[in-house]
């Protein structure tokens, strides 16, 4: 069949690719081992030489194997290696990509434990730099001789800025820079970073892609972009690989068979249920925080909006040249600091809980939360109010959600 549209290929992947009995889904498979009739097929599945086959669920099974096809035609990619959270995913491609001595230049704008775990790679020798991603000039004076990696978040939690995503991706190509781009805020429904030139494209599965906040996983996906062959810091056990494979290689061996976050077959089935509707929560949840935003940026209560699908927002561009939605994520300051805790208490909808991309609605005030370990000082550096929350819009009807606010916000003044 020719190239399927985005939930064609979902909903009936599995099924196109084979199963059991017709079966429109791939079974959970909960086997560790896998057994052979001949021991040179054992062999061949521990050399490479055997395709697709399993040996022991650390390294993969059918069940994880079928979403990280789906991941791969979804990123349009050439292969995907599934982990058991979205931070696994990102340590496994810094450590098994990353030597001491290596430089990574990384947005000032990223996931709090992303930015804690840069922590972790000074104190192993690599070195890293952050900067305003959302100027690619800021990006290339980082580099030096020995920047292997950029690494950047799509749309960054909770400040909504989106780095020069294009821009970056030109830079790294020119240098022979891997760019590594986290896709979990947006998801492939929204955007494909292959489009601008990224290498690898992380996906936290826990968010977006399951939607259901029902299972962890994460997944790395090589889009087939950059030559393994000149980066320096692949094994000469997978150089024999073609050199388009040979990252991801590294990473499933080294990454996940040695360092062992594997993903289960039972988050994997989860994980790939919650995928089948993923382009249709996407729209709705886009939609219903672009019409919360504007309520928002309408109420006298309200000071600040970050969300890229408001004109107001500075990368208002970028987003609507690059993105098919300007996604759920969506942070607004009340003028009132004060009153903050009474108005979110006030809301019956949104779930006051941490998470994002669910089905659901959930809301979390910054400053005394994700961001109270970083202090005060951090927080204003990162232009984090007292009075900001942050709201992930889900899938609920627009209506009622803005009822919602619009009596909890009465509280504000
Ligand atoms: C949540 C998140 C992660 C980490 O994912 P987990 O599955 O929770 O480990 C990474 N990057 C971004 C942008 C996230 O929002």
């Amino acid at each position: 069949m020719d190239k399927q549209g985005f939930t064609t290929g979902i909903v009936h992947g599995d099924r196109i690719a084979g199963t059991e009995h017709g079966a429109l889904r791939q079974s959970v498979h909960t086997s560790v081992q896998y057994g052979f009739e001949r021991v040179e097929d054992l062999i061949g599945v521990f050399q490479g030489t055997k395709k697709g086959g399993f040996n022991y669920a650390r390294q993969g099974t059918p069940t994880t194997a079928a979403l990280e096809r789906k991941l791969t035609s979804l990123e349009e990619g050439v292969g995907t290696v599934c982990f058991s959270t979205g931070m696994a995913a990102i340590t496994a491609t810094f450590l098994t990509l990353l030597r001491a001595g290596d430089h990574l230049v990384s947005s000032r704008y990223v996931f709090g434990n992303t930015n804690s775990l840069f922590g972790t790679l000074r104190a192993l020798g690599i070195e890293v730099t952050t900067v305003d991603a959302c100027n690619a000039d800021d990006v290339k004076n980082a580099i030096r001789p020995n920047t292997r990696m950029v690494f950047v978040e799509t749309i960054a939690n909770p400040g909504t800025q989106i780095p020069d995503l294009q821009g970056i991706g030109e830079v790294c190509r020119e240098r022979g820079i891997a760019y590594v781009v986290d896709n979990t805020i947006t998801s492939p429904a929204l955007f494909k970073p292959k489009a601008v030139g990224a290498s690898l494209v992380i996906n936290s599965l826990t968010k977006t892609i399951a939607g259901h906040g029902a299972a962890l996983g994460g997944a790395v996906t090589d889009t087939g972009l950059f030559d393994w062959s000149a980066y320096p810091n692949i094994a000469d056990d997978y150089r024999r690989s073609a050199a388009k494979e040979q990252g991801l290689l590294q990473i499933r061996k080294k990454g996940l068979r040695d360092m062992g976050a594997s993903l289960s077959s039972e988050q994997a089935h989860s994980i790939s249920m919650g995928a089948e509707t993923l382009a249709l929560r996407m729209k709705q949840s886009s939609d219903n925080a672009l019409a919360l935003a504007q309520f928002l940026e309408g109420h006298q209560a309200i000071g600040k909006v970050f969300y890229p699908g408001l004109k107001s927002h500075p990368q208002y561009e970028v987003a609507q040249a690059l993105f098919k939605g300007a996604s759920w994520l969506l942070s607004f300051e009340l003028l009132n600091a004060d009153r903050m805790i009474e108005v979110v208490n006030a809301l019956q909808l949104p779930v006051k809980a941490t998470g994002l991309g669910d089905t659901r609605t959930l809301i979390i005030p910054v400053a005394p939360t994700i961001f109270f370990e970083a202090g005060p000082q951090t927080r204003k550096a990162m232009g984090i109010s007292d009075g900001m929350l942050r709201l992930s819009a889900g899938i609920e009807d627009i209506d009622d959600l803005i009822a919602d606010f619009a009596q909890a916000l009465k509280l504000a003044a």
